[in-house]
Parts: C-alpha cells; sequence; structure tokens
C-alpha cells in the first residue's frame, strides 16, 4: 500500500502515473476515509483491483484518531460484517461494552417500554467508541494489496463519463478509475457534483455527548427518554460509566458545552433526575448538530454513494453506521463478484442493484426514525396524548416490541 500524506509522507507514483485517460489509473477511488470508505476498501480486500482512497485529513489522524464522543451501537449483523473483515477481533475488551436493554422514557411518567434480546442472545447489540472503529478499519487496510492511501487532499472536482471518472484533487492531481465511491459524509460536496438530489432537514438542536462516570448500576440497560423540553439518552459503558447524549435546541447546548466540568456534571445529574445518582463529566463534551439526509439515488453514471453520503440517519436509532456497514459491504459484494466474472464494475445493472437493496435496507429505518423523532419531540398537548398511547400499545402488542427488538438487533 503507498502512502501520501500532507507533510511528504512516502510518494511511490508520480502524477502522471494518475492520471486519466493513460490505462495507469484505478479500478476505483473511494472519496473519503471515514468509517463507511474505510470499511469499503477494507471489504474489497482479495478482489484484486486497484483502489485509491483519497481523505482530506492527515495520515496521522486516521492513524490515531482522537475520541469524538461518540459510542457506536452496534448491531449483531454489524458485528457480523466487521468480523468477517478481520476487524472485531482487534476490538479490545474495553472498547466492548454489552448492551443488554434499552428503555424507552416518555414525559415526566415512571412507564417504560422495554426491549431486551430475549432467548435470542445474550445481549440487543455492543457500544464501541466511534474513533476506535476508525482506528482498527485504518489499521486492518495497512498493507493491503492494491490498496493506495491518499491522505492530507480532498478530492475537489468529479468529471465522469462513460468509461471512467475522473477526480480532481485540491492539491491539482488527477486521477481516474472505472467506479467513484463516494463517502465524504452526509454533507457531500461530491454528491452535488454527481447531479443527485437530496433531502437535507435540519432541526435547529444539537446533540451534546460526553463520557459520564455515576453512582449508580445501569446493568447494561440503555434508556432513551423522550422528555418535555429535552430528549436525553444513557448509553451503558463498562463499569460505572456511560455516554450521555443530551438534545436541546442548538443555543441552549452551545451555552450547556460552555460549562466547566463540574457545572456540566450537576446539570446533567439534575436533568437525568438522579436516576443514576450524582454523575461527573468524564474527559470533554462534543457537540453535534442535528440534521437528517437522504439521497433520491445512491447511483449516477461510473458512480455510487455509501455510509452517510447516502442516508443520514438521525442517531436516536442508532443506525447510522450501521447501514453504512451494510451499504459497505453489499456494494463490495456486487462489485467484487462482477470483478472476478471480468464485467464492468460500474455498470447500470450492478448499480442498480446496488440501489434497490440499499434503498430497500435504509427507506423503512430512515422513516420509521424519522416519526420518531417528530413524535417525540412534539410538546403539544395532542402529540403528548399520542405520545403516551403509542407507548402503551408498544408495551400492549407483543409483536410490535418484537418488531422492534429485531430492528434493533439486526441478526
Ligand atoms: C452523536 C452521534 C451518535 C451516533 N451513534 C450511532 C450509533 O449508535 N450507531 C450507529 O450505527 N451510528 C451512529 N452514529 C452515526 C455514525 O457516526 C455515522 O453514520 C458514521 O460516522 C458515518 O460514517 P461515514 O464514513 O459515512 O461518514 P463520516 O464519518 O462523516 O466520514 C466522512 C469522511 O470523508 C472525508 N471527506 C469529506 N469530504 C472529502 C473530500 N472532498 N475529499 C476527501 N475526503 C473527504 C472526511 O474528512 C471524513 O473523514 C452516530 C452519530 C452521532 C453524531
Amino acid at each position: 500500500m503507498c502512502q501520501s500524506g500532507a507533510h511528504g509522507t512516502e510518494q511511490a507514483w508520480d502524477a502522471d502515473d494518475m492520471s486519466s485517460g493513460t490505462g495507469h489509473g484505478f479500478d476505483i477511488i473511494i472519496a473519503g476515509g471515514g468509517p463507511a470508505g474505510l470499511a469499503f476498501a477494507r471489504a474489497l480486500d482479495g478482489s484484486g483491483l486497484r483502489i485509491a482512497l483519497v481523505e482530506r485529513q492527515p495520515l496521522e489522524t486516521l492513524a490515531d484518531p482522537a475520541p469524538d464522543g461518540r459510542e457506536i451501537a452496534l448491531t449483531h449483523r454489524s458485528a457480523g460484517i466487521l468480523t468477517s473483515m478481520g476487524v472485531w477481533s482487534r476490538f479490545n475488551d474495553d472498547d466492548v461494552a454489552p448492551l443488554r436493554e434499552a428503555r424507552v422514557l416518555n414525559g415526566p411518567s415512571p412507564f417504560a417500554l422495554s426491549f431486551a434480546s430475549g432467548q435470542a442472545a445474550d445481549r440487543l447489540g455492543n457500544l464501541v467508541p466511534n474513533h476506535r472503529i476508525r482506528q482498527t478499519l485504518f489499521q486492518s487496510v495497512q498493507g493491503q494489496e492494491g490498496l493506495t492511501l491518499l491522505a492530507g487532499t480532498g478530492i475537489a472536482g468529479v468529471r465522469t463519463g462513460t468509461e471512467a471518472a475522473t477526480v480532481t484533487l485540491e492539491d491539482g492531481r488527477t486521477l481516474s478509475a472505472r467506479l467513484l465511491v463516494a463517502a465524504d459524509s452526509r454533507f457531500s460536496k461530491i454528491r452535488d457534483q454527481l447531479g443527485i438530489a437530496t433531502q437535507i432537514k435540519r432541526l435547529g438542536k444539537s446533540m451534546l455527548v460526553c463520557r459520564v462516570a455515576h453512582e449508580g448500576e445501569h446493568g447494561g440497560v440503555a434508556t432513551e427518554w423522550f422528555g418535555y423540553g429535552q430528549t436525553m439518552a444513557m448509553l451503558p459503558l463498562n463499569g460505572r460509566l456511560s455516554s450521555a447524549v443530551l438534545t436541546l435546541p442548538a443555543a441552549e447546548i452551545e451555552r450547556l458545552a460552555a460549562l466547566d466540568p463540574t457545572a456540566l456534571s450537576d446539570e446533567l445529574t439534575r436533568r437525568y433526575d438522579r436516576r443514576l445518582g450524582a454523575m461527573t463529566v468524564v474527559g470533554r463534551a462534543h457537540v453535534y448538530p442535528l440534521a437528517i439526509t437522504y439521497a433520491h439515488h445512491f447511483a449516477a453514471r461510473r458512480a455510487a454513494l455509501i455510509g452517510d453520503t447516502a442516508v443520514g440517519m438521525h442517531p436516536v436509532t442508532a443506525h447510522g453506521f450501521n447501514l453504512g456497514l451494510q451499504s459497505a459491504a453489499t456494494l463490495a459484494g456486487l462489485v467484487t463478484s462482477t470483478a472476478a466474472r471480468r464485467g464492468d464494475i460500474a455498470g447500470s445493472l450492478l448499480l442498480r442493484r446496488y440501489e434497490a437493496a440499499h434503498r430497500l435496507a435504509s427507506a423503512p429505518l430512515y422513516a420509521a426514525t424519522r416519526l420518531i423523532v417528530e413524535l417525540y419531540t412534539d410538546d403539544r398537548p395532542p402529540a403528548r396524548l399520542a405520545r403516551t398511547l403509542t407507548l402503551r400499545a408498544g408495551a400492549a402488542l407483543p409483536f410490535v416490541r418484537g418488531s422492534v427488538t429485531r430492528m434493533l438487533m439486526q441478526h
């Protein structure tokens, strides 16, 4: 694997080697080395394809990403995909926290709708810090045959034709490939350049996430509390440690994020009604403005979208990366089998099959998540009644609970 960093790390080619139309291009260019882009690269291991992965962040950041506060709830299906890629075994015991039960609370009511794995498994899923997912995925592609990693420069421009996709890097170099895969985040510029329209909804709210140590035991239970005027989730980590996820209007979150650690700890303890006793913030708080996105198409001529670039989920149902990983695995499977038959890895039939499969996987989840957010963040009296009724109905109807549990677990 060749690597190029912003600060002049190894440079194993010259610009002419990578220019388009000379036969020296790549089979695939991946735009973005976030978790989805890296997972896609990893899933192509053994395909024999020449891949360029372009990531704007410097190599040192990719190799050692800083904690970003996100604790990713991984489904069993995602754990299976990461295992088959040889990534799961790279996690330390400390990285993985079991999620045994999820409870949903509404307003001031003590009633909780509970989801547990039942006899199917000992846990609903696992929580793993996002920076460790990024780091282990990065480590897993080290030395991967056929993969060239270009870090420290982004993709500035994209052109697709009948035979190839050509990209211009921010440092002026050009690359060409048979297939361009965009994994450059939910606010993807490349998606725009491909002419793919996208539904983007900015919610005007932000999430504050941070680790908290607490007096009480969480018992491996995640709680999603749709209070009146705030939404607060507590995700169980190893020991008496949880990830606190607080959603409020953006300005209010900015105010809280500026508090000193003691004042923020007091605020979180109070806002969580001391359910876990006194809480103490560990490390720093991170803020994420909330926006959800859904691309109208997941493919264009010689190009495909994966990860958040295809579907930017609301974090409340914890499915963003799970879906992103699934999109990477689905596309990689189609590309690998087509390459083995010496077919066109960017053929319109392949791209249509990918789009159909990922739409089927993502559209119901996206719609259900939107509905949940819209209903459970609406504090007007009719909505409050509907919130109570739907939660009670969910508890009374085992098939509803069963299907939500399956959705959470995704075996
Ligand atoms: C608070 C929070 C909690 C979450 N919890 C969960 C959870 O429990 N479960 C779950 O499944 N998901 C969760 N998610 C969602 C998950 O974090 C995302 O779905 C995932 O990180 C998206 O990965 P990605 O690779 O698609 O995009 P990103 O992580 O956004 O990566 C995109 C990459 O592309 C690079 N890039 C951008 N533009 C260019 C360019 N022009 N050229 C080159 N590189 C470029 C960027 O530098 C970046 O590295 C959560 C999200 C948040 C905010």
